[in-house]
């Protein structure tokens, strides 16, 4: 995993129409181009309704092929779509992660009687009340699919609680009788086991069974090359080991996997890893919250302590780094984007240092039309700079509180590779750096802004190299930078 380019192949408002299994097919090439050289594909299961974005599942084994919950594509299209997409990318020598979603389920074909003990919602392992009877959605039996694939259905037995009384028409966290919630979970609220919607029971031996017998199904029909685990800080830390483990030694694949633990605590991410094998990486939040704060404190705060806490700095070779995506994006669940000023000075920290496995979002490449928010300007050529130049040992110059850099030695062979990028979050200035001393006497120019003057290296392998307000300039050679602009690789 670590040198890929992740790509996150949509953003919460795209239409329902249907479309994006096409898309990405028709856009394989394109993408390749780009540098992308893996993609990360939204939940591809039939959803409550067809506009869900994906992570209310309602059939797991529907990947838009089943007359179910008013429609036959999921809302980004087919089974065969889909299916279409995967070998595409892959002919292009892309891998596709795919989104897992377990942890619970939405739109229950019928309702039953249960009983339940209310819990706290701030304290989920106090009880409120005595044990009481109500009508939960918890019966699942596909009629569309009619036991195609697999003729397990689902009822109480197999989910620990739900957070509605149909008969009542009470919302409220209630708990089935007779389970209790995942022990190894995150403990906020006390007890994070539950999300939303039927909380599925992943201790209980026939759904492990059924889980594990749909991975297998769902890796032969796909042919996906790895992961994407949603919600995995409400998931014991046991179940994906077990999953990833028998998949692994079944499919006789690698299964590259990256799990989503939303946390800005870096010992809690720490014991994750810790408790799961190390079988997974983890995006990396701590980062993205910094980048967050940076963007909305202007020249307050301290551009030296950018990469503090992160899983960058402390498990590089396990960090998912991105600088936002569908959860944060305008109006989402945690709401954290990071302001537009920003966006290219962290788009240059995640992808031009080569530590991490970057994870570039859909909304920042193509914009958001929801929110008229529009790309993030150079974001393709650094995307380029990264595949072709950001290569070689690497220097960091995060000694300042507004004016930080590093740089790339180069090498690997590419002689033309090397490059210096230099930040300030308030007035510009100039960075003292090493590059290296093979490139003494040689110029470097800022491709990120035009009208920067040019840099010549000195005999000790040093340049002097400037940015202005608030902004983030690269530099490479003057030969990288006409072979950029003369291949029109810059206009991509
Ligand atoms: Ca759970």
């Amino acid at each position: 995993m670590n040198n890929l380019t992740l790509l996150q192949y949509f953003e919460w408002y795209l239409p329902p129409n249907s479309l994006l299994w096409t898309r990405a097919a028709n856009e394989a090439k394109y993408l390749k181009q780009l540098g992308i050289d893996a993609v990360w594909l939204p939940p591809a299961f039939k959803g409550e309704s067809l506009d869900n974005v994906g992570y209310g599942v309602y059939d797991l084994y529907d990947l838009g092929e089943f007359d179910q919950k008013g429609s036959i594509p999921t809302k980004y299209g087919t089974r065969r779509e889909y299916q279409h997409a995967i070998k595409t990318l892959q002919k292009q020598g892309i891998k596709v992660f795919a989104d897992i979603v377990l942890n619970s389920r939405i739109g229950g074909d019928e309702t039953e009687i249960v009983q339940a003990i209310k819990q706290d919602w701030n304290n989920r392992l106090q009880q409120v009340g005595d044990k009481v009877e109500i009508e939960a959605w918890t019966k699942y039996k596909f009629p569309g699919r009619k036991g195609k694939y697999s003729d397990f259905t689902w009822n109480s037995a197999y989910f620990n609680g739900i957070d509605w009384d149909e008969r009542t028409q009470q919302s409220g966290l209630y708990l089935f009788d007779g389970k209790a919630w995942d022990s190894k979970v995150s403990k906020e609220n006390a007890n994070y086991d539950y999300l939303m919607g039927a909380d599925v029971d992943l201790h209980n031996p026939k759904v492990r069974e059924e889980m594990l017998r749909w991975g297998e199904w769902y890796l032969a029909t796909t042919g996906v090359d790895g992961f994407r685990l949603d919600a995995t800080k409400h998931i014991s830390s046991d179940f994906y080991s077990w999953w990833l483990t028998s998949l692994r030694q079944k499919s006789g694949k690698d299964l590259p996997t990256v799990g989503e633990y939303w946390s800005n605590d870096m010992s809690e991410l720490g014991k994750y890893l810790q408790k799961t094998g190390n079988q997974m990486w983890l995006f990396d939040v701590p980062l993205h919250l910094n980048f967050f704060k940076a963007s909305r404190s202007g020249d307050q705060f301290p551009m030296n302590k950018i990469l503090d806490n992160s899983l960058l700095q402390s498990f590089p070779d396990r960090a998912v780094t991105f600088v936002d995506n569908h959860d944060t994006q305008p109006s989402q669940g945690l709401d954290s984007w990071v302001d537009g000023w920003f966006k290219t000075i962290a788009y240059s920290i995640i992808l031009l240092r080569g530590e991490g496995t970057p994870c570039v979002f859909w909304g920042d490449l193509y914009g958001i039309p929801h929110d008229e928010i529009g790309a993030v300007p150079s974001l393709k050529l650094l995307l380029k700079i990264r595949e072709l130049y950001a290569k070689g040992p690497l220097h960091d110059y995060f000694d300042h509180e507004h004016l930080v850099g590093f740089t790339r030695e180069g090498g690997e062979g590419n002689t033309k590779s090397g490059l210096a990028t230099v930040i300030s979050n308030s007035k510009g200035g100039t960075k003292r750096m090493y590059i290296g001393k093979d490139f003494a006497g040689s110029i470097f120019v800022d491709i990120i802004h035009g009208n920067r003057p040019t840099v010549m290296i000195d005999t000790d392998g040093f340049g002097d190299f400037s940015v202005p307000n608030g902004s983030v300039s690269v530099y490479v050679s003057e030969t990288a930078a006409k072979e950029l602009f003369f291949s029109g690789l810059s206009s991509i």
